[in-house]
């Protein structure tokens, strides 16, 4: 038998979101140890996490206090369930420091494993409680095309993105998407942003009468869609189209899988849209991603009635062996206490303004076409044409270029499509940030010549 590990992983391992042939012919990449906002490979090469991993290490690859949390925890009760009137400590203390943390208004929790599990969830506690509602009729849902929201059948039905749907025969629950928000590629020639925002907020309130009311349950959005392509609401926009769901009972649901923890400069970007939910969805940062974890908040209103209804029929029939898990949930507790013990949302605010001013000077390169981001999440949009915001190829080979050279440079990004997107560990410094749009530079003229040849 082969034994380097890029031989076995080839030999034996399918991978998520890649292209398989294209990993036998070129092998994986073996990624062995991290430090801080820096990961290292097999062979000793060393590169910027730019995307913390999936846009979720925010306290960096090697925080020994999570270690340690974990390890006690393992030794302690490594593994128990919170169902049937059961519970423990870190399941406990963390469904009480959510409730703290999140607004006021969101009053209990219920966790999961992954953020898919979250939105699956989400939409059966809907249902379950539009039963519980005796209005049995109102299970559709509203979500945006290029919004991501996981990738489990009904997760992956509300997420927007082709790729997530083609050939998987899906959407398989009834759900409508509605124009990206985002004006760079959408709002029509001479549209005023406030005008785009309208636009799409009569596009919603159109959808849910043709649907008619009585049959749509809720609205679903990343507040900045994130694995889409960064994507900044225009100004105003969550405020409209929250008046839309208020005026048809439809519930609003955050989804902050990636924003939760500090991304955007504020704890939740709820609160840097002013977006009030009635549902948020929080993982990835909860945990910094050493464990899996996510977590549902919900209003008083959602509980009682869930609550009420469990009771008639006896118990609520969901939960996962893993939903509040002891050693994710302690793990969780302890980064939430490293990122307000180091004030790494007030970091994120600070870091984000040096990310967005030094990818500003990348303005008028000749193939971007825009810069966008909020706090330390950020896009940098490559096209084929700056002046008709003409894109590249449909395939997004030129941004597909860029991520591989970056890996020369000593930079993982994402690229999405064309769009190249940065959201770096919380803890990340002034001079790792101008040195991770150093990077980004660097790749960036190689890909100049690239797409011109
Ligand atoms: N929601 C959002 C906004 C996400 O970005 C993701 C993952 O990237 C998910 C949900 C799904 O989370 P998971 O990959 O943990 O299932």
């Amino acid at each position: 038998r082969q034994n380097s590990t890029a031989e076995l992983d080839k030999a034996a391992h399918l991978h998520p979101y890649t292209n398989a042939r294209k990993l036998e012919a070129v092998g994986p990449r073996v990624m062995a140890e991290g430090d801080g906002i820096f990961v290292r490979d097999e062979q000793g090469n060393e590169y910027i996490e730019g995307l913390a991993g999936l846009w979720s290490v925010a306290v960096g690859f090697n925080q020994k206090r999570l270690v340690d949390a974990a390890a006690e925890q393992m030794a302690k009760l490594p593994y128990y369930h919170v169902f049937a009137q059961k519970t423990h400590g870190p399941a406990a203390r963390l469904a009480d420091k959510l409730v703290e943390l999140t607004p006021e208004h969101l009053t209990k929790v219920f966790f999961t494993n992954s953020g898919s599990e979250a939105n699956d969830t989400v939409i059966k506690l809907i249902w379950f409680l539009n039963n519980a509602l005796g209005r049995p009729e109102k299970k559709k849902f509203i979500a945006r095309t290029g919004g991501y929201h996981g990738i489990t059948v009904a997760s992956g039905s509300l997420t927007g993105l082709p790729w997530n749907h083609a050939s998987f025969d899906l959407p398989a629950i009834p759900v409508r998407h509605v124009t990206t928000p985002h004006a760079y590629f959408f709002a029509e020639e001479g549209e005023s942003e406030e005008a785009f925002a309208q636009r799409l907020a009569d596009e919603i309130e159109a959808t849910i009468l043709e649907e008619g009311p009585e049959t749509v349950a809720a609205f679903i959005g990343e507040p900045l869609i994130g694995a889409g392509g960064v994507l900044v609401p225009p100004a105003g926009y969550w405020q409209k189209v929250q008046a839309v769901c208020h005026k048809y009972d439809v519930l609003l649901i955050a989804d902050e899988v990636i924003t939760g923890f500090g991304r955007t400069g504020k704890m939740f970007a709820s609160d840097t849209f002013g977006i009030t939910p009635d549902i948020m969805v929080l993982s990835k940062q909860i945990t910094s991603s050493y464990q899996p974890l996510a977590a549902i908040m919900m209003t008083d209103a959602i509980y009682q009635a869930i609550a009420d209804h469990s009771e008639r029929l006896g118990t609520l029939g969901h939960g996962f062996t893993g939903t509040g898990h002891p050693v994710a949930t302690a793990v969780g507790l302890e980064n939430i206490a490293i990122i307000e013990e180091q004030d790494l949302v007030g970091n994120a605010a600070a870091m984000g303004k040096v990310l967005q001013s030094e990818l500003a000077r990348f303005a008028d390169h000749p193939l971007v076409g825009e810069i966008r981001g909020v706090g330390l999440i950020a896009a940098v949009q490559l096209v084929a044409d700056k002046s008709s915001r003409t894109r590249f190829d449909p395939e997004g080979k030129v941004g597909a270029f860029f991520f591989e050279r970056a890996h020369d440079h000593g930079l993982i990004i994402r690229n999405i499509k064309d769009a190249i997107a940065f959201c770096p560990p919380l803890i990340i410094t002034e001079e790792q940030v101008c040195e991770m749009v150093a990077r980004f530079g660097k790749t960036l003229e190689d890909t100049l010549a690239f797409a011109e040849a």
